[in-house]
């Protein structure tokens, strides 16, 4: 799934971070899969975005935005989570008006904090 990424352990979220490999995203620029967090890259595959150049001075509430994904994660397990969260964002994409941001009435985004995901509602 993640090919040529980079990789390191943040310990102060408990959480793996990945960038530059080629992997699936969902509609945010990072993707949360159990304890990894994978952000995607720009506008140009081809290059890499460092999260911590991505996010810059937001990259720790970011990532506290991202550990609440986990936790989601560990509390519905992998199944029941990916179908959710697929139903969330299902609904949420039905109830986003063209022009506007994708993932403001997404119950999973809004409960691990959409400020802090970098959602502007
Ligand atoms: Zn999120």
């Amino acid at each position: 799934m993640i090919t040529g990424a980079t990789c390191y352990w943040d310990s102060s979220v408990t959480m793996t971070v990945c960038w530059g490999g080629r992997f699936p995203t969902g509609y945010g620029v990072a993707t949360t899969f159990g304890h990894t967090t994978v952000v995607a890259w720009g506008a140009d595959p081809d290059v890499a975005i460092n999260p911590s150049d991505l996010w810059g001075d937001n990259y720790g509430v970011r990532m506290e935005h991202e550990a609440n994904h986990a936790s989601q994660w560990d509390v519905l397990g992998t199944a029941e989570f990916a179908a959710l969260y697929g139903l969330a964002a299902w609904g949420d994409s039905a109830r986003t008006a063209p022009g506007r941001s994708q993932g403001c009435t997404n119950v999973f985004e809004w409960s691990a904090g959409l400020a802090a995901g970098g959602y502007q509602c």
